[in-house]
């Protein structure tokens, strides 16, 4: 039999890990964690240690772990038909979660196009996006506008338009140009605003951009209230409510990467619902299937598709497809999904959950390296600073947040952070008495860490 041992001995033979700096696991007593099992939302080690997933395995877990309906119409799909392509072929999956998708998002979207993953979705909403005004006859709006900070995915398109520096320094000779508006980072606000009191002059600066450019931009794109990657920095509702008025006065779409924050993550099926907007194009991933299998889909409105219906010579299709787009047993779960959260309210029941979470976090407020404290609906985040006063951060070198996430696993919560950043992305059903034990484990960890001698 192999040992635990073994198997991790193996891992870090052959596997090469996301995001990972694999020389840290030598010598070094911390290596990957071994998990053989999940139940709602614990899962487990080898070992039998018990851990809290606060994170939702990377923000796709939403229903909790190996879910006995989730695990039983996989089964059932696989058993009917595992995979069909979708070009000139169909199924029922695909069809019935397109029409749920639409319904929910409501007037005006009216068509889904599957892919795999959030970095697809984009990729797809970024060329349909300009293949829409090339066919409009409008070829040379051609740029993107994004967030400083932004995130938008790994692939090279969605890349271009994000922003943060280790995913794209190195690649900036690989990428397209895009045009960068600074980020609405309330903490850090880059109008010089105080926090909450503000009248959104951070837009001044989409404004004049607008204004120069228009007639060669085709889109801004934006994580909508939260840019989750860049620290789960959170901005007001106005700004997206705002930036719809301007997308329409300068005829530019909006796309809206929803991949993070779609299916209740920020307490309503879409951000967008917050600002009472609809974008043109949007992107939903994660938690499409609830963190089962990979699924992905850019949901637009008749407006931007009927650019593309023409006769086959005018050659105006979308000529883009992936060998899995639309896969069955994806969509069968995310089906599933969608029927599991409505019969069960888990969006309309989250407002009293949301509501504890943020008391659960002010406690934070004790904590002399707590620099800013962040939440919407589900999420929550803790910004470590070295000194309050001056909100000068800890160097990156001094990897802050990694030790309280190592603190945190030892008292049986995952809490991989970012950066100097603790963030809470639970499952969404997990209890009110496990948000205060998952917030109590942050708070010892971020103590000890932070203040070793109290
Ligand atoms: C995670 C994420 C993506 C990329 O999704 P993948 O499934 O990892 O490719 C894109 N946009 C946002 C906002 C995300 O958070």
């Amino acid at each position: 039999m192999t040992t635990k041992d073994e198997w991790i001995a193996k891992d870090l033979k052959y596997v090469w890990h996301p995001d990972t700096q694999h020389k840290q696991y030598e010598g070094e007593n911390f290596k990957p964690i071994l998990i053989e099992r999940g139940d709602g939302i614990y899962v487990y080690d080898a070992e039998g240690n018990q851990y809290i997933d606060g994170v939702s395995s990377w923000w796709v877990n939403t229903l909790g772990h190996s879910v006995p309906r989730l695990n039983k119409i996989l089964y059932e799909q696989a058993n009917k038909i595992e995979h069909i392509l979708l070009a000139d072929f169909t199924h029922r999956p695909a069809i019935e979660l397109a029409e749920r998708l639409v319904k929910l998002a409501g007037e005006p979207f009216a068509k889904v196009f599957y892919s795999d993953d959030g970095s697809t979705a984009v990729e797809v909403a970024i060329k349909m996006a300009y293949q829409y005004w090339y066919q409009k006859g409008q070829p040379q709006k051609r740029y993107f506008v994004s967030m400083t900070d932004s995130y938008h995915g790994d692939t090279l398109g969605s890349v271009s338009v994000g922003g943060i520096d280790i995913y794209k320094k190195i690649f900036q000779p690989l990428v397209f140009n895009t045009l960068k508006v600074s980020a609405p980072y309330c903490y850090r606000c880059p109008a010089g605003c105080q926090q909450g009191k503000c009248n959104i002059e951070c837009l001044k600066e989409v404004v004049k951009l607008f204004k120069e450019h228009h007639n060669e931009i085709a889109a801004m794109i934006v994580e909508p209230l939260v840019q989750g990657a860049a620290g789960m920095r959170m901005y007001p509702a106005e700004y997206l409510n705002r930036l719809r008025i301007l997308c329409d006065e300068y005829d530019i779409l909006l796309i809206d990467d929803e991949v993070a924050m779609a299916f209740g993550r920020t307490g309503k099926y879409f951000a967008f619902e917050h600002a009472g907007i609809k974008p043109d194009i949007f992107c939903v991933a994660k938690g499409i299937t609830a963190g089962y299998v990979p699924l992905a889909a850019t949901i637009t409105t008749d407006k931007i598709y009927n650019a593309f219906y023409d006769d086959f010579d005018k050659v105006k299709t979308f000529y883009h497809g992936h060998s899995f787009t639309g896969n069955p047993i994806a969509c069968a779960v995310a089906v599933e999904t969608l029927k599991i959260m409505q019969e069960a309210k888990i969006v309309e029941n989250l407002p009293l959950k949301a509501e504890i979470f943020k008391k659960n976090l002010q406690k934070f407020k004790n904590l002399k390296h707590v620099g800013d404290i962040r939440h919407i609906g589900m999420i929550g985040a803790i910004e470590l600073v070295k000194d309050r006063e001056t909100k000068e951060p800890y160097p990156f070198e001094e990897r802050i947040g990694h030790k309280v996430f190592l603190e945190a696993l030892k008292m049986g919560a995952i809490l991989r952070p970012i950066g100097n950043i603790i963030y809470f992305m639970p499952p969404l059903i997990i209890t009110e008495a496990q948000i205060e034990m998952l917030t109590q484990i942050a708070y010892y960890a971020i103590q000890t860490v932070t203040e070793p001698n109290t």
